[in-house]
């Protein structure tokens, strides 16, 4: 799965973008999904949801065309990516993380160098003043532009796992991060491979593919994200004990 980050700050037309995006590529027939961060708590307001979110730390709504699951608690973004099975990932806000690639949306001169961290790809804006003086790369406006930028998030646009191990050399993921951006290494220098999940029966080592594990991964962390004072879930160890037979007895 290949991510891109579209970062700004308020009113800079990153949701368009994303949406603009999310349509192109879905267009060239690629699985897309969007992860968005908001600082602001979700709020159903007094819709059915809502009044059910007041009450108990787990909503699901079902209807005829979707499922939306509500789990209350702190998250970050590792925690959900494998929920998605998407060929692109666009992640909107998320600033301050440093294991994918990013587009700048800029308002003016003065925020490339607030928002810069080395993973841009490139920038863009609404203000065509910003683009005649080559401020931005491209103006989200323009279908042209936004093909083009699609086009460049096909060609180089990674995730990393941001597990910081070090076996690719580098001292952390951001690291490998910058020198992808730059053109020196590229994603396959990461060696990582991440465990979902280890279940041993009777002391033996299950074989699980990578569906079962994914699987497995996703049911333990529903259960057990609403808990409280269980310590983080990352690496967790859990211990199960558990009569298998076929008799009820
Ligand atoms: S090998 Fe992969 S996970 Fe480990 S530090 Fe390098 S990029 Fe990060």
């Amino acid at each position: 799965m290949k991510a891109i980050g579209i970062v700004g700050f308020k009113k800079s037309g990153k949701t368009a973008l994303a949406a603009a995006m999310a349509r192109e590529l879905s267009n060239k027939h690629y699985r897309v999904a969007v992860i968005k961060h908001s600082s602001e708590p979700l709020n159903h307001g007094r819709t059915d949801t809502g009044k059910f979110m007041l009450e108990v730390p787990e909503v699901a709504l079902i209807t005829s065309t979707h499922m939306e699951i509500i789990w209350k608690g702190s998250w970050d973004l590792k925690q959900v990516i494998p929920f998605f099975s998407a060929d692109f990932l666009i992640l909107e806000g998320f600033k301050s993380l440093k294991y994918f690639p990013k587009i700048l949306c800029l308002r003016d001169d003065s925020e490339k160098k607030l928002l810069s961290d080395g993973l841009e790809l490139f920038t863009c804006g609404r203000d065509t003043s910003l683009k005649e003086r080559k401020v931005i790369d491209y103006l989200m406006t323009e279908e042209k532009d936004i093909k083009e930028m699609t086009e460049l998030i096909e060609q180089k646009s990674f995730l990393l796992p941001d597990a910081n191990c070090g076996k690719c050399g580098y001292e952390n993921c951001y690291s490998l991060a910058q020198a992808i951006i730059k053109g020196k290494e590229s994603v396959q220098k990461c060696s990582y491979e991440q465990e979902y999940i280890s279940i041993k029966v009777n002391g033996k080592k299950v074989e699980l593919n990578q569906f079962m594990a994914k699987l497995y991964q996703s049911l333990l962390r529903g259960m057990l994200a609403p808990l409280k004072d269980i310590g983080p879930l990352d690496k967790a160890a859990i211990d199960i004990k558990a009569n298998l037979s076929d008799s009820d007895q």
